[in-house]
């Protein structure tokens, strides 16, 4: 039998980045996807700061930049929310398809080696004290695999889920969503620009030359799942709402989708553990779940690799599921929140009012704006300092070894113990095998912590290898540090 430390169920953006972390981590990754190969379909159109700065961490972003378009700002509930004034390097939305990103992941994780596996299917799971077996029905028979551990990332209708018997509770469909990638013959002057009506909404995104993705959004009927959507039904119901059809043609890509919201109850099961949207579903409302995947995989990487190892501590593991369960279940409450105010009706436009004023007030802009960038995560990491459990600003450094940036030091997803302006560096022998030591000086004396507001510059911070402090300082010395690194990191050599 083949044996490996991780199976990934599931080539999709959270499957891949996971696989990307489990091999910067040194673990091996078995990638398998139950597809023949790619479809090249793309449902998201675009990310947001934190997926931003988490692509920057690995070195994925400069690639993926040029390849979208920034857009200045998003929106809640179809309420345009203008994200300009977010500090982050990156304070805008980035429109950049699903299948590009897809792209470039799948290049970097067959860099580093870990490509995925089509036309694999994983059909049986039993686990027992040591490891996980799976079965994956191939297209030649059955091939078996043995790993220390399996990570669902075969999206919402995810068998490794079902296989596990893991509850997807939650609210059932009130609202579908039709989407068509089109060509128009008879284009609208405005590239992008949506409509609300009584019987429903519809959109229209010139998404690149050429070519627009139009959407409509009906209120009045739910479509079975897995029920088919053709050309003409779109058009049907697109004329229907829009009084006309554009003259479109050329359909490259035609579904539907709901606003179910569901989440599995728990994220592991002994050796089987659940991330993206095998985890959760929701409307596609502001543009989260993707971001919310790949936020995900980074958050359970290395933890899973440290587990591997043999290095974590007991409960390392175990703080995925408490840190990132209530991020899903904040982003399923936002998504029904944005259903709710886009209801058709006299009721709902006067709450779209009032949110509207509300929402050109700087304060409630900028907390929705963290909450839809996922800017203002905070993990508990049992200290009340305003930075901890925070992701460190991308603060520029001068280091040693040159010029860096916070994002930059963290390319090798290894932890980082960041000592700043000539404060002694902690002692921390124990744990040298384990994380880097960066003595930097920076010329930053305020950071900007998003939700939080300017704090004076730290003396030291210990960095999760996810961009996260773990630890904070304002004085020279460890007090607190060797419990940090205990927990974070593992027990002392
Ligand atoms: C219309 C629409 C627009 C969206 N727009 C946005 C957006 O702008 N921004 C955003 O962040 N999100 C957006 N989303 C959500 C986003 O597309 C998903 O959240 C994202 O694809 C989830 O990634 P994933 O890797 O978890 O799952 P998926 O992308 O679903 O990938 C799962 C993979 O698992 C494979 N698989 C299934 N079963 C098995 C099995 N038994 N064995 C092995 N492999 C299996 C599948 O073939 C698939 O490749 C949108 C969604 C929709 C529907």
């Amino acid at each position: 039998m083949e044996k490996t430390d991780v199976v990934i169920a599931g080539g999709g953006p959270t499957g891949l980045m996971l696989a990307c972390e489990l091999r910067l981590a040194g673990v091996r990754a078995t990638l398998l996807d139950g597809l023949p190969a790619r479809t090249g379909e793309s449902r998201a159109g675009g990310i947001h700061a934190r997926t931003m700065e988490i692509f920057d961490q690995r070195g994925l972003l400069e690639n993926l930049l040029p390849l979208g378009r920034p857009v200045q700002a998003g929106h809640f509930g179809g309420l345009r929310l203008d994200f300009s004034d977010l500090n982050t390097r990156y304070p805008y939305a980035l429109a950049v398809l699903q299948s590009v990103i897809e792209r470039e992941l799948d290049r970097r994780a067959t860099e580093l080696g870990a490509p995925v596996q089509w036309s694999s299917p994983i059909t049986e799971i039993r686990q027992d004290d040591a490891g996980v077996e799976v079965e994956v029905g191939e297209p030649h028979g059955t091939r078996r695999i043995r790993a220390a551990y399996l990570v669902g990332c075969d999206g919402g209708r995810s068998a490794v889920r079902k296989l596990t018997g893991i509850d997807f509770a939650g609210t059932d469909a009130t609202v579908t969503g039709m989407l068509a990638d089109v060509e128009l013959t008879d284009p609208p002057a405005q590239p992008f620009f949506g409509h609300r009506s009584d019987a429903g909404d519809f959109s229209v995104w010139q998404f690149e030359p050429g070519w627009y993705r139009l959407i409509v959004q009906r209120h009045d009927r739910v479509l079975e799942r897995g029920s088919n959507l053709t050309f003409e039904d779109f058009r049907d119901n697109f004329h229907e709402l829009a009084g006309t059809d554009f003259g479109m043609h050329s359909p490259r890509w035609v579904t539907h989708y709901s606003d179910a919201a569901r989440q599995a109850d728990r994220y592991r099961v002994g050796r089987v553990l659940l991330a993206g949207d095998a985890a959760h579903i929701h409307y596609p409302a502001g543009g989260q779940g993707l971001n919310l995947g790949v936020q995900d995989a980074v958050n359970l990487g290395w933890k899973l690799a440290a587990t591997v190892r043999g290095t974590a501590s007991d409960d390392l593991l175990d703080s995925y599921e408490t840190e990132r369960h209530p991020i899903a279940a904040r982003v399923l409450h936002n998504t029904r929140a944005q259903t709710a105010i886009s209801r058709p009706g006299p009721h709902t436009d006067a709450l779209r009012d009032i949110m509207s004023d509300l929402i050109d007030t700087d304060q409630v802009r900028h907390r929705l704006g963290l909450m839809i960038t996922a800017l203002d995560i905070r993990y508990d990491t049992k200290s009340d300092h305003p930075l901890a459990g925070r992701r460190v600003p991308d603060i520029a450094l001068t280091t040693p070894g040159g010029d860096a940036r916070v994002c930059e030091l963290l390319r090798t997803a290894r932890p980082i113990l960041l000592v700043l302006n000539g404060n002694d560096a902690p002692l921390v022998p124990q744990w040298h095998d384990r994380i880097d030591i960066v003595r930097a000086a920076s010329a930053a004396e305020l950071w900007n912590i998003p939700g939080v507001g300017d704090i004076p510059a730290p003396a030291a911070v210990l960095l999760r290898p996810d961009g996260y402090a773990a630890w904070v300082s304002d004085e020279p010395g460890n007090a607190g540090l060797t419990e940090a690194l205990t927990t974070w990191v593992g027990a002392p050599a």
